[in-house]
């Protein structure tokens, strides 16, 4: 039967260079649908309880989903390891043309295990698989590197995932960049690769994705369309992005100033899509096949950085590297976010990182380095760390390349206590102390503290959850909401779509979308569904790789100290709120009190061991 699946994974295994084909049998197809669920359940089965990260027993899973490669708007990538940086669960997900060009050249996914005695990248020509000589890229970034192999292999066209000297170095959190100006950006699983001494993976495809009902699928696309035009939501981003988000981040007290302090910034305006249009913005972009183009095409037009090409600079990057370290040059940082991205750095941990100790030295826990004035608000503090962090550096870029858990745990004293995090994962650049769902979400979140994991901004703030009231400070009645927010997230990143598609797409589009490309019947439930199977198997995934449930938790900032500004002004996420939390949600999930699914919830969902 046709179904828009590949009906195959190409596995490569680095350490002896052997190359296979493993089947998607029907049950894989059934309950897991496709990338985010592939990758848990080929996690769950192939990376035993304390595997190491960066040892070669560790999976690297590159994973599609059914609709990708289709017409269907606004699909992404997805890639699925063992976290270094958290030693967790971990997907990631990347926009750009690469997860296409796996299904045109036949694949569902690719699965890399091992480690090559030497720099490889692996270069992927429809069914022709070649593992080849990286030891003259080794040392080059992320744009570099791409450009290379392009030349290498004299085409152009080719997609390719790829690490820079971060990645290398094992940085925990270091990216792939997709494209190169796509990352998969989140806990490291660039450190993964680089850990198998694979540089790249070049991709050249040249079959069609075939659906199963072309007229119903071609039915549900126009409807997807048509949703996502009818948007307001979706008209915003295509205006500007994720920078407006800045602005309103500040207005709503949400926003991270000076290591998440503050919870607004005055200058906020200019790191936002006003600013960044005025210096940066030049035309839009947009991920393969996707009509919103929430991206843009940039270069910085004056001062010390004119001429630059950049891209847009994200919500989450601009606030991080930005209102979090007190720098408002918009250009500088798009200038600061740019090397994250061409070292292979996560510009959002890295924020949090420079932020944590940028406040560590103004405490006198940590010294800035020669020469250098670690001070919120200085740009080339914020430079030299970058570097340092890349390369490992001697001094603070050794310690703070380890991640803001492990360097505050080793400054020790009161360090900790500065370091924003949950089970590891640098904080994002939502503040939580005004959305207290949000803070259950960081707590339960299965790749750590998340935003992407159950967004409950726009709810809490409009003080409503399926027709109900509820208060933004409150611990009462977000547990169901962050859980159903989850399961949805969960499911939908199944067909690995871009967050953003759901702004516009309803949950019956995607389904009927589903249902016409595979030939097998959907309704908009499966989604919840199948999202709530993977959330216990990630959660099963995390115990077993040794994940003490007492971390689900917030960072002692967001508990101990009330907002110091802001509509939320005096609030916090105290030890009773998030006991509320977390037992409202365990219950709610079939959880025992340790946060342990029951064997009744196993059982129910089909994942019992
Ligand atoms: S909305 Fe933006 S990030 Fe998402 S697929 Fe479209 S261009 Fe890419």
């Amino acid at each position: 039967m046709t179904d828009a699946y590949a009906n195959k994974f190409l596995t490569i295994d680095l350490s002896n260079g052997s190359v296979s084909i493993l089947p998607v049998c029907d049950e894989l197809k059934n309950r897991y649908i496709g990338g985010k669920g592939f990758g848990a359940k080929l996690l769950t089965d192939g990376v035993p309880s304390g595997t190491d990260p960066l040892g070669p027993q560790n999976m690297l899973l590159f994973m599609t989903g059914p609709l990708t490669g289709t017409s269907a708007p606004a699909m992404r990538g997805c890639v699925v390891t063992k976290s270094p940086l958290t030693h967790l669960f971990l997907d990631s997900y990347f926009g750009g043309s690469f997860a296409a060009e796996i299904k045109y050249a036949g694949y569902d996914g690719i699965i890399i295990t091992g480690r090559a005695d030497r720099p490889v990248y692996v270069w992927i020509d429809d069914d022709r698989v070649e593992i080849r000589d990286a030891s003259d890229l080794w040392g080059a970034d992320i744009l570099e590197t791409n450009l290379r192999i392009k030349a290498e292999l004299a085409d152009d066209t080719i997609k390719i995932a790829d690490i820079g000297p971060a990645g290398e170095n094992l940085v925990p959190f270091a990216l792939i960049g997709c494209e190169f100006n796509r990352q998969a950006g989140r806990a490291g699983a660039g450190a993964v690769m680089g850990s198998k001494n694979l540089k790249a993976v070049a991709v050249r495809g040249t079959r069609l994705v075939r659906v199963n009902d072309p007229k119903g699928f071609a039915r549900a696309c126009a409807t997807a369309l048509s949703e996502l035009s009818q948007s307001p939501d979706i008209r915003a981003l295509a205006l500007a992005g994720t920078a407006a988000s800045v602005e309103f981040a500040s207005e709503t007290g949400l926003l991270p100033h000076k290591n998440f302090t503050y919870s607004t910034f005055d200058k906020a305006a200019k790191l936002g899509d006003k600013g960044q249009a005025k210096h940066l913005w030049l035309g839009t972009n947009a991920c393969m096949g996707c009509p919103i183009g929430c991206a843009k095409i940039g270069a910085v037009r004056t001062g010390k950085y004119k001429g630059m090409v950049t891209d847009i600079v994200e919500y989450e990057s601009a606030a991080l590297m930005g209102s979090n370290l007190g720098i408002s040059d918009v250009r500088a940082v798009a200038h600061l976010v740019k090397l994250c991205d061409l070292l292979g750095l996560d510009s959002m941990s890295c924020g949090s990182l420079i932020g944590f100790a940028m406040e560590a030295c103004q405490k006198g826990l940590i010294a800035s380095p020669p020469g250098i004035d670690l001070n919120f608000g200085n740009v080339a503090a914020a430079q030299h760390l970058i570097q340092a962090i890349a390369f490992r550096k001697d001094g603070p870029g050794a310690l703070l390349a380890k991640g803001v858990r492990a360097a505050a745990e080793e400054i020790g004293g009161s360090a900790p206590d500065l370091a924003l995090h949950t089970k590891g994962l640098e904080t994002p650049a939502w503040g939580p102390r005004g959305v207290s769902g949000m803070g259950l979400a960081y707590m339960t979140g299965d790749r750590g503290g998340c935003h992407q994991r159950g967004f409950t901004v726009p709810y809490e703030l409009a003080e409503e959850w399926e027709g109900k009231k509820i208060d933004p400070l409150s611990p009462q009645g977000k547990a169901d909401m962050v859980i159903a927010l989850q399961n949805y997230s969960a499911g939908t990143d199944t067909l690995v779509k871009c967050d953003f598609g759901t702004f516009g797409i309803k949950a019956d589009t995607y389904a009927d979308l589903l249902a016409a490309a595979t030939g097998r019947q959907k309704n908009a439930d499966c989604f919840s569904q199948t999202g709530e199977r993977i959330w216990n198997l990630t959660r099963q995934f995390n115990l077993a790789q040794g994940m003490d449930p007492c971390s689900d938790t917030l960072p002692r900032r967001f508990v101990q100290e009330p907002l110091p500004d802001g509509p939320a002004k005096g609030h916090k996420i105290s030890e009773s709120d998030m006991a509320i939390m977390r037992k409202a949600y365990y219950t709610a999930r079939g959880w025992d009190n340790m946060g342990k699914p029951t064997t009744k919830t196993l059982r129910r969902l089909g994942i019992e061991p």
